[in-house]
């Protein structure tokens, strides 16, 4: 939901630089909102945390200003890296009632350089068990908000090229990768290729990949006695190829319950959070509300993980099998911090562990999981600014729909939508001029 002040007004830069100042602008939109150029006004800012100096909650920043042309600007020391409020008086007003409340992000260099960008790396098509074709769950993708998906079907690669081929020929600004979810044969891991350039499920069936598995069994020596070698060496060539295939391979639901025990017996968990073979961890996973414990529990394990010096990339999936069902699809994403969405950026900052993994289940508000930092600047995203990216999308997907729906009208409508929501984000961070 876009918060009302957010849609009233055109304020910006929203996203400043820690440790320097800039200038806000704040721009009335429509009629009932208007500053009169001949009235002053309070704009106070607060940093949520406190800033240095600062020795008690009742020290704030104020200014009193006149607007010019309708509009106001302030110009303001950005300390550090932080949420800050931005509040709206009359001067004339003795009851001081705020007339408009705004929320701005500081960022660090390294995090302001990045942009955020909101992916499902995992979700099936009808090819496997899911309900709609590729170019339908690439479409609803967009719809919903998502600036990169794979189709990652059970044991198939192909449907996910077909999802890239079905708009081809559009301009749009989803950007749609090659996946699979593999499954080696004899192994319960479910792993995932995101952006491989080519199949693992494909190559099971060889001579070479029994070999090369084998070889592999032969070096793991020090398993605990009793403990069946050819899973853990099968994943550990999956996520060798992955990575040979400049993909990014995903360590699966390891918390799900299914047909009363886990889908992944519990040593090959240890076994894999303690070696840590896979590029990233589903830290949220796309569970049905009957299931949300399974993300508790993978969350918990994250944790302690990492109080044990574990550095552990993590990302979000709907898994969904169907964009309309009402369950699973939309409910859980990644935001990758990255220079763009291209797959070599998108998979280095995930791995550098610039990401973090979201919920957002059906009328609740939406909760980012990872490192502090990263979750901290999350919900700053989620509250006061994805939901108008969001809301950009949803026109481009409906008509990315109606593309592969064999509409001849949607392509030209998509070109003049080209470059929507980078424009939005290029208004909204600070030019550091
Ligand atoms: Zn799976
Ligand atoms: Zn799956």
């Amino acid at each position: 939901m876009i918060r009302k002040e957010n849609r009233y007004y055109d304020v910006y830069p929203r996203i400043v630089r820690a440790g320097h100042e800039a200038t806000i602008h704040i721009r009335p939109l429509y009629g009932h909102c208007r500053f009169d150029d001949d009235q002053t006004y309070v704009v106070t800012i607060l940093p949520t945390e406190g800033s240095i100096g600062q020795s008690t909650w009742s020290d704030h920043w104020e200014a009193s200003l006149r607007p010019s042309g309708g509009f106001l600007q302030v110009r303001y020391p950005f300390e550090g890296e932080q949420e800050y409020a931005l509040l709206v008086r009359a001067a004339d007003d003795e009851r001081r009632a705020v007339l408009a409340e705004f929320r701005l992000y500081a960022l660090e260099n390294d995090l302001y350089h990045r942009r955020p960008f909101k992916g499902d790396l995992h979700i099936h098509s009808a090819y496997s068990d899911g309900w709609e074709s590729p170019a339908y769950v690439a479409g609803a993708s967009r719809r919903i908000g998502l600036d990169f998906v794979a189709v990652t079907d059970h044991r198939q690669y192909a449907p996910s090229l077909e999802a890239m081929r079905a708009y081809e020929d559009v301009e749009i600004d989803l950007r749609i990768y090659p996946g699979e979810e593999v499954h080696p044969p004899g192994n319960p891991v479910h792993i995932i290729n995101f952006g491989g350039r080519w199949s693992l499920n494909e190559q099971f069936a060889t001579e070479a990949y029994r070999a090369e598995v084998s070889a592999l069994e032969a070096t793991l020596t020090d398993l605990p006695p009793g403990v069946d070698r050819y899973p853990y060496a099968s994943c550990l060539w999956c996520y060798d190829q992955i990575r040979q295939a400049g993909g990014l391979g995903l360590f699966c639901h390891p918390y799900w319950l299914s047909r009363h025990r886990y889908d992944v017996p519990l040593y090959l968990t240890d076994l894999i959070l303690e070696r840590q073979p896979y590029d990233a961890l589903e830290l949220i996973g796309g569970y049905h509300r009957f299931e949300i414990e399974s993300n508790a529990l993978q969350v918990a394990r994250y944790h302690d993980e990492r109080v044990r010096g574990k550095r552990i990339p993590v990302v979000g999936v709907s898994d969904g099998h169907g964009c309309e069902r009402g369950e699973l699809f939309g409910w859980f994403y990644t935001i990758a911090f990255a220079p763009s969405s291209d797959l070599p950026d998108l998979i280095e900052s995930i791995v550098d562990l610039y990401s973090v993994a979201v919920e957002a289940l059906p009328g609740e508000t939406a909760r980012a999981f990872g490192p502090f930092r990263l979750v901290k600047y999350a919900q700053f995203l989620l509250r006061e600014i994805l939901p108008q990216h969001d809301e950009l999308c949803v026109e481009e997907g409906r008509l990315m729909l109606a593309h592969a729906a064999g509409d001849m009208r949607a392509a030209a409508a998509l070109r003049a939508l080209k470059g929507r929501t980078p424009a939005l984000y290029d208004h909204l961070w600070d030019p550091g001029k």
